[in-house]
């Protein structure tokens, strides 16, 4: 049996322990094995990654932009492989799953160029004679902390910036998507970056978030994850002895997908598909609420079934599939409980809702796609994250009452409005309280190159991605000089 090591400070470093990673798609089939890193582990990499400061220090612009073009490309000529691997390990249908391998390599693309593109400013002083310079430096040794559903691409949205802006990297991916953060790493450490600046551990949150968090030598954490780990991450920032670590959160969504009267209704039923169900639902942009104006509510829904129903569920790898399983027993039982909540809410349980054990063969963590009608906004189902492919159709009066129930929920990271009235796009675009507005495509699936994120519950913090990285990756130095 092999078992994938961590990588710290430029070597592979077998842990005594490990985890088991599983196919959800198949549980007999074991992804592989890989170490779990300890305290000392953690030290070490945390010594490196702090040693390396100086070295990244002497790495030019160019330097920098041909390591992570090197990563970018490369992710881009294993897409098949790395993209097989995800979907094996995640359960994500694999053009999805290809879909999300070239984003990582464009994601580290762009911030190659980035590297080139580190920018000050020289302002006028108000004082004689003196000038002003205002300049980006890194912030130090960040700690990438991220969750099983986008295994690549969420690392490559977090380590790429941390690298481009010259910081060292302790990267801690989920317990439960081991395959690709290794992948990942195993390329990161033939670019070039020089030893102890980018370093793998791999094991349980619990226990690793807290062992980098509470060293007052990790400068910053960029967490992705449920709103429930971020605040724990929060108060572990603020709480160490030593500074405050910087923090950025990007947690969970209650997404609204709203169908007004003039919507032009094959668009919207292909929006509610694909933003609800592709990827198993399993995305924080996932559309979990559908506001449905009274007018064309029966309409929308009978074509959303229809349309559902060739939807089909399978093998991630699988020719044909369009949803693959969800990513484990847990969340199989959590989505299970919902839907069992939802039923006893009092909503129509219109499609879907069956789970099934295997399909062609194989056991699996399989979940028919589920839509609830008669739902309100006020029910557990159109409140709390569920985090499956499961989703609710609100019926509401007018395009007023959408964006009212639109805006009614804890989150805030992306919605969508289907319209053909440019008056009600931009005054949803306007009035919306997100971080993401999507009108008449899907509240899923954005560009690589620009600012993601969202407000209220759903984030915490400066912007990840695009130019907006560099907030969170760099210090802002102001210089006065008296020559
Ligand atoms: P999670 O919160 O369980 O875990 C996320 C990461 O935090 C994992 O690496 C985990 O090991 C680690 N962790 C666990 N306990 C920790 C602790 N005490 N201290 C530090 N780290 C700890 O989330 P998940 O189940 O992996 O991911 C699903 C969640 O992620 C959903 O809520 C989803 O909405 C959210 N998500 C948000 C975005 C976004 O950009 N807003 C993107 C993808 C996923």
């Amino acid at each position: 049996m092999t078992v994938k090591p961590n990588f710290i400070n430029g070597k592979w470093v077998e842990g005594r322990t490990h985890l088991e990673n599983v196919n959800p798609s198949d549980t007999s089939d074991v992804v592989g094995y890989f170490s779990i890193a300890n305290q000392a582990d953690v030290s070490a990499a945390i010594e490196a990654a702090t040693e390396s400061k100086h070295k990244l220090s002497a790495l030019t612009p160019q330097q920098r932009f041909d390591a992570l073009d090197f990563i970018g490309s490369e992710i881009y000529q294993r897409l098949d492989e790395l993209a097989d691997l995800l979907a094996r390990e995640e359960g994500k249908a694999l053009l999805d799953a290809k879909a999300e391998v070239n984003r990582a390599s464009q994601i580290f693309k762009f911030f190659a160029g980035e590297a080139l593109r580190i920018q000050g400013e020289i302002v006028a002083s108000t004082r004689p004679n003196m000038s002003v310079e205002i300049t980006r430096e890194p912030v130090g040794v960040v700690a990438v902390i991220s969750p099983w559903n986008f295994p690549i691409a969420i690392p490559a949205w977090k380590i790429a910036p941390a690298l481009a802006y010259g910081n060292a990297v302790l990267f801690k991916p989920s317990e439960l998507a081991p395959a690709s953060a290794w992948a990942l790493t195993e390329i990161i450490s033939r670019s070039g970056f020089p030893s102890g600046s980018f370093n793998l551990l791999m094991g349980y949150g619990r226990d690793l978030g807290p062992a980098m968090i509470h060293d007052s030598r990790v400068d910053a954490v960029t967490f992705t994850g449920s709103e429930g780990t971020g605040r724990l991450v929060a108060t572990s920032c603020v709480s160490r002895k030593g500074h405050i670590a910087r923090f950025q959160l990007e947690m969970g969504g209650k997404n609204p997908l709203v169908v007004l009267d003039d919507a032009d209704l094959d668009v919207a039923v292909e929006c509610a598909v694909n933003g609800a169900f592709f990827s198993t639902g399993q995305r924080c942009t996932a559309s979990s609420r559908l506001i449905v104006t009274e007018k064309i509510h029966d309409e929308f829904v009978s074509r959303l079934i229809k349309r559902m129903s060739q939807l089909k569920v399978g093998d991630a790898r699988a020719e044909g599939t369009s949803i693959g399983p969800v990513i484990d027993q847990n969340q199989l039982k959590k989505d299970l409980q919902f839907i069992q909540i939802g039923k006893d809410e009092g909503a129509h349980l219109a499609c879907g809702g069956v789970h099934h054990s295997h399909i062609s063969g194989r056991n699996g963590f399989y979940l028919e796609p589920t839509l609830f009608t008669n739902a309100s906004n006020q029910m557990r189902i159109c409140q709390e994250e569920i985090f499956g492919p499961i989703a609710a159709v609100i019926r509401v009066k007018d395009a007023e009452e959408a964006l009212q129930v639109a805006n009614d929920t804890p989150y805030g990271l992306s919605a969508g409005v289907c319209t053909t009235s440019l008056k009600q796009a931009s005054k949803f675009k306007r009035e919306l309280l997100v971080g993401m507005v999507m009108i008449n495509a899907p509240t899923a699936g954005v560009d690589p190159h620009v600012p993601f994120g969202g407000r209220k519950s759903s984030s915490f913090g400066t912007r990840e991605q695009g130019r907006y990285a560099s907030d969170f990756y760099t210090v802002v130095k102001t210089t006065y000089v008296n020559p």
